[in-house]
């Protein structure tokens, strides 16, 4: 059988995603038996774009010229492109300032200075090219990019998940947070697959997996209401990780 030809590739991000994939130290030897690593800057040199991978993960999102060129390049030569953690596939923390002013942000940053000319306000993989998969989370979760592996090694993609942190929370029986304690918590509208990581610890969800898909905002938004949290600041929640969400 011949091995699955990988690119990794990080956008603006903070590597955690990458990082993830190389914390496998137990799994690795045994991918690399079936895996080659063609283009991997962050852990294989040279980093040289040639040929054609059977698929490419990116992490982090689009912010300056020379990404989305390589981006670009990439989605050209991959026969899949997966979104790899909360930045590629929505933005993510980059971007959470995306809804204000970005010279007025520039210039309480780097004042005169020009180090950021060319950049763009962060925007996910989705808003420029075709993406085949997601893969969310900050970082995602070890079992989630071993999955990602295995279903590549077999020539398909992931099963997109579809339920929320509250479905993770109620397999693990946990008080819920925002019922019982009032607490500001975003597992109704986000992704699950984490297996309810931070309420199991009693601490709310942050939303760090970005929205489920057919997330009821404004049903989640009444009960918020009642427990005395406004929308707006749900909503400033919600878009720290994902600025997509409308009012
Ligand atoms: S604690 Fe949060 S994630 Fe868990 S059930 Fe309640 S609202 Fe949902
Ligand atoms: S519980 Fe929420 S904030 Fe915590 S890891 Fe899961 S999605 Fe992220």
């Amino acid at each position: 059988m011949k091995p699955l030809r990988l690119a990794i590739a990080g956008l603006t991000a903070c590597s955690g995603c990458q990082l993830s994939l190389l914390n496998c130290e137990q799994e690795l030897p045994q991918m690399l038996e079936r895996i080659e690593f063609h283009f991997f800057p962050m852990a294989c040199s040279p980093a040289i774009l040639e040929g054609e991978y059977d698929a490419t993960l990116v992490e982090g999102c689009l912010s300056m010229p020379h990404e989305l060129d390589l981006l670009l390049a990439l989605r050209q030569h991959s026969r899949y492109l997966i979104a790899v953690g909360t930045c590629a596939a929505w933005g993510g923390v980059a971007a959470l300032r995306n809804g204000e002013n970005r010279e007025e942000l520039r210039q309480s940053v780097y004042g005169s200075s020009t180090a950021t000319s060319g950049s763009f306000s962060p925007q996910p993989l989705h808003a420029m090219v075709a993406v085949d998969a997601f893969i969310c989370g900050c970082p995602p979760e070890k079992e989630e990019l071993l999955n990602l592996i295995g279903d590549l090694l077999r020539g398909a993609l992931p099963s997109p998940i579809s339920h929320p942190v509250c479905s993770d929370c109620q397999m693990r029986e946990n008080l819920c947070l925002l019922t019982e304690r009032s607490a500001l918590c975003l597992g109704p509208l986000t992704l699950g697959g984490c297996g309810a990581r931070c309420p199991s610890l009693e601490v709310p969800c942050e939303g760090c997996r970005g929205p489920v898909p057919e997330a009821n905002l404004s049903e989640a938004l009444e009960l918020y209401l009642q427990k005395g949290y406004d929308h707006a600041a749900v909503l400033g929640r919600l878009r720290r990780f994902c600025p997509e969400w409308k009012s």
